[in-house]
């Protein structure tokens, strides 16, 4: 087998796309080697080294020492020294480099090769006593912290002293001598912790520091971090070794840091920084001020340093050169590190640059408008959920920050605002010209319009389908929910954390991106749409099949939807609209209603509000199809509750109080999710979805003959499990239908369909597809009854459920593709067998979520309904997913 891999002098045993392999690093110094570019010669030990020896308790392969010699005879051929000569010593150093970038491990350990002997032989070689007795101490320092594991402290606790011993305020005022002493410290120190004198051989430093990187893969930092970021422990890591070239021989030596294009921005300019005589720590340990690359770097950013452009052009040009080859080669913006020794450039690394979302949105255009990508790259290229920040206010990332807990980031955008604990004080106070944050246990329809004045919504219980995130979410508010460790009292007015007492009106910020809850006022950036943003969706829009609606209740959602390029909506939750204005006595008038005759007396004074509604939405959505769905909640949402309520509501219906009570307290439920809600209201009292068809085909009657405008109403029957439901239901809708379109004297091309919500209905799809015209997924309730699971009571212990790798994510936010969507594509395939042309679509909140919108296209739906902010992240997910 062959475990090492050489490159240098512009050839390479490896390239690009071995990363398996040679991990990130030393698939990309091969590959740069390759192309000629200036890479010191090196050799990677591969990352089966590193399986091979966990495998075999930690012993290497054996032919493993044989081939790292050969490697390092070719490294010493190439540069012209050798290995432990104590006359002119060949210097290296030692890095991991895993497939993908991972904290926690050994980093680096550079000039290894140094020992008291060979540290004489570098100072006549570089004719430079000090800088090599300096590199001799810089390896000691690190080799001893992260092989010897010494801590770090101790040596700069030595260097501090021998400093103050002399008067000496930098370390470049020590000289040769005061290194040496320094050494004598460090070594001193090495003895005492570890028992063992500092190793002298160079073999023994090279092999002690590969088995040392090797080790890291282990250690508790590196488990920890594959285990956050779900990277297999199989993978091992490789290890580079590498001549050492100096950027600290000198002023003509230098070492820095660049990005091929400004990764904050996008804009193709070259950006970096970089420092005069030092080495590549150094630029990282932020002790000097680096300069810039650029003389336009350095005007933008004020400095007034010289530019790199200004001191060295020579060498500028070069990297400058290396910069456009490798965004040509790469096809992609690049970070790379680089060293200049005493006038000559090194490139010791490059791989993909990490970039903000505005700037990955404007390269990956910039790049198909360069001829360097296709669009289809281009699309694969740009993250859909990072869109999310171009849409909503971020908070500024320089801003101090006092965080007092996290929640779940229910609904993206950051808002500040005074803390209010009631919907109508959140009312009171915004038309008051305060911005407010809604904070809440828990968020139930009554509280709606409260959530619409507020500016973000914070609540201590519930998921991420509870009802403020959903709502949330539809409307655009910042929201974090279920942060439990938060105790809110509402009689006292307080809002307590574990170390915090915050009042009605104290300011508080939210990051429902991050689920961040922080004290005080956080400044907040807005965001900015760029020309770029509509190009790439424009080309998403050309590539994909699944069509993108969204769920939106109001006018107001359907034009911010239509705004965002919805195709439809794909959910309106009527319910919803049951609670504007006055409606809600009616609306109560309805339920507390005792016999048909009373409900009929309270429909009749809600239909014209309702129709109203309907008549706004098919106007604004006009040409594309519209599904409503009929009434769903449990009723007892819709009840008053607490005596006052009660009392206000025995008035204004004219009710006496007792009755209003026992009527309501009749009316509670113990399970109100798998309660008297969806389709079995519709059963129990015909009369209240009979009003909501008739607003429903009055209102496209009027649109169609008054407006002239196309409406292609799509009546939806929630909560179906039995067939015989949909049966009844179906004709009731087609019945009013025809009623109204007779009196109107007019055609309405129109559709019913359901939902599948519940396992059965999933199971019994064929049977249900003789009736329904077109499914639409609720994922929502279809998640919650499949794992028996509480949308509204998940969130406080399912973060443990993920932390313990029980799951691999909340399945309220990613659809669970194996158990919930075995079902769905269950569904998908009887409801087909059974009705070739019905209509698939999903509206549950999986429907903007990007990996479940993968699933959707798997198993072949029309399209996905999502809240009307998520619908561009859901355009350029759904072109993902048909590449
Ligand atoms: C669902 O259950 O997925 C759904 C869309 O309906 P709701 O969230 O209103 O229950
Ligand atoms: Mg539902």
């Amino acid at each position: 087998t062959k475990w090492v891999y050489s490159f240098g002098a512009g050839t390479a045993d490896g390239s690009a796309d071995m990363k398996n392999l040679l991990g990130g690093k030393g698939a990309n110094l091969a590959e740069m080697s390759s192309l000629g570019l200036p890479v010191p010669a090196g050799f990677t030990i591969t990352t089966e080294v590193c399986t091979a020896y966990y495998d075999n308790d930690r012993r290497y392969p054996d032919e493993l020492s044989g081939q790292l010699d050969e490697a390092l005879a070719k490294i010493e051929a190439q540069v012209g020294v050798k290995f432990g000569d104590a006359k002119d010593p060949l210097l290296v150093s030692v890095r991991s480099g895993a497939r993908a970038s991972m904290p926690g491990m050994m980093d680096t350990v550079l000039n290894l090769g140094l020992n008291d002997e060979t540290v004489r032989g570098l100072a006549t070689a570089s004719g430079d006593e000090r800088f090599a007795y300096d590199s001799y101490r810089r390896f000691i320092q690190m080799f001893g912290d992260v092989v010897l594991e010494v801590d770090h402290h101790h040596f700069e606790e030595i260097l501090e002293l021998h400093k103050e011993d002399r008067g000496y305020s930098m370390d470049t005022d020590l000289n040769a001598e005061d290194w040496r002493k320094v050494i004598e410290g460090f070594k001193a120190k090495i003895v005492e912790e570890t028992g063992e004198p500092f190793p002298q051989n160079p073999k023994d430093q090279l092999w002690a520091a590969v088995s040392a990187v090797f080790g890291s893969w282990m250690n508790q930092r590196a488990i920890t971090y594959r285990r956050l970021h779900a990277i297999p422990a199989s993978w091992g890591t490789a290890v580079n070794v590498q001549a050492m070239v100096f950027g600290n021989m000198g002023d003509d030596c230098a070492t820095g840091v660049a990005f091929t294009r400004d990764p904050s921005t996008g804009e193709n300019i070259f950006y970096g920084e970089y420092l005069v005589n030092a080495q590549g720590e150094d630029v990282v340990a932020g002790i000097r001020t680096p300069q810039h690359l650029t003389i336009q770097g350095k005007v933008a950013n004020g400095s007034d340093l010289p530019a790199m452009e200004e001191v060295m052009p020579e060498v500028f040009g070069q990297l400058n050169d290396v910069r456009l080859r490798l965004e040509k080669h790469y096809r992609d913006i690049q970070d790379v590190e680089f060293t200049v020794q005493r006038g000559t450039l090194y490139m010791l690394q490059t791989r993909a640059g990490k970039r903000t979302a505005p700037a990955a949105l404007k390269i990956a255009v910039d790049f198909v408008n360069e001829g360097l990508i296709t669009k289809e790259e281009a699309i694969s290229r740009v993250d859909p959920a990072s869109l999310d920040q171009l849409l909503h206010p971020t908070l500024d990332p320089d801003a101090p920050r006092h965080v007092l807990t996290r929640g779940l980031p229910a609904s993206p955008g950051a808002a500040s605002g005074k803390i209010v604990f009631s919907a109508d004080a959140a009312e009171k106070q915004a038309a008051a010209g305060d911005t407010v944050i809604l904070c809440r246990i828990e968020t139930s329809p009554d509280d709606i319009h409260g959530m619409h004045a507020a500016k973000g919504i914070l609540t201590t219980r519930g998921g991420m389908t509870s009802h403020a995130a959903v709502v949330a979410r539809g409307m655009g508010r910042a929201c974090v929910a279920g942060a439990g460790e938060l105790r809110i009292d509402y009689k006292t007015g307080v809002l307590r954390t574990r170390t915090d007492e915050l009042r009605e009106g104290d300011l508080i910020t939210i990051d429902g991106g991050s689920g961040e809850v922080m004290k005080g006022e956080v400044p907040t950036l807005q965001p900015e749409l760029s020309g770029d943003f509509g190009i790439l969706m424009g080309w998403a829009d050309s590539i994909r099949q699944m069509e993108v609606r969204a769920n939106a209740d109001t006018p107001t959602d359907c034009r911010t939807a239509r705004d965002f390029g919805a195709e439809g909506v794909g959910l309106c939750r009527t319910e919803h609209m049951f609670f504007e204005g006055e409606r809600i006595v009616a609306v109560r008038e309805m339920i507390m209603a005792d016999n048909e005759r009373e409900r009929r007396a309270a429909l009749a004074k809600i239909l014209p509000m309702q129709r109203q509604d309907f008549i706004e939405i098919f106007e604004i959505m006009d040409g594309l199809p519209v599904t409503i769905r009929l009434l769903d909640p449990p009723l007892h949402e819709f009840l008053p509750h607490g005596e006052a309520e009660l009392a206000e509501f025995a008035e204004a219906s004219n009710m006496p109080l007792d009755i209003v009570r026992s009527r309501a307290g009749k009316l509670n439920e113990n399970n109100p999710m798998l309660g008297h809600r969806g389709c079995r209201l519709g059963i129990s009292y015909p009369e209240i979805y009979e009003m909501q068809v008739r607003a429903i085909f009055e209102a496209a009657a009027h649109v169609s003959k008054e407006l002239d405008k196309s409406v292609e109403p799509e009546v939806m029957i929630p909560l179906i499990a039995v067939k015989r439901e949909i049966e009844i239901l179906k004709e009731l809708v087609d019945r009013v239908a025809q009623e109204v379109m007779d009196a109107e004297k007019t055609e309405i091309k129109y559709l019913v369909g359901t939902m599948i919500e519940l396992p059965r209905a999933a199971l019994r799809a064929s049977e249900i597809a003789e009736e329904a015209e077109f499914f639409s997924f609720g994922t929502n309730d279809l998640t919650q009854t499949t794992y028996g699971l509480s949308r509204d009571d998940a969130g406080s212990f399912l973060g443990t459920y993920e932390h313990r790798g029980i799951i691999e994510q909340d399945p309220f936010i990613s659809l669970d593709d194996e158990g919930v969507g075995e079902l769905v594509s269950i569904a998908t395939e009887r409801g087909q067998a059974q009705r070739p042309d019905i209509k698939l679509g999903i509206c549950g909140e999986h429907g903007g979520d990007p990996s479940s919108i993968h699933f959707c296209q798997k198993v072949g739906l029309d399209y996905v309904s999502c809240s009307p902010y998520r619908v561009p992240i859901a355009r350029l997910a759904a072109a993902q997913a048909a590449l």
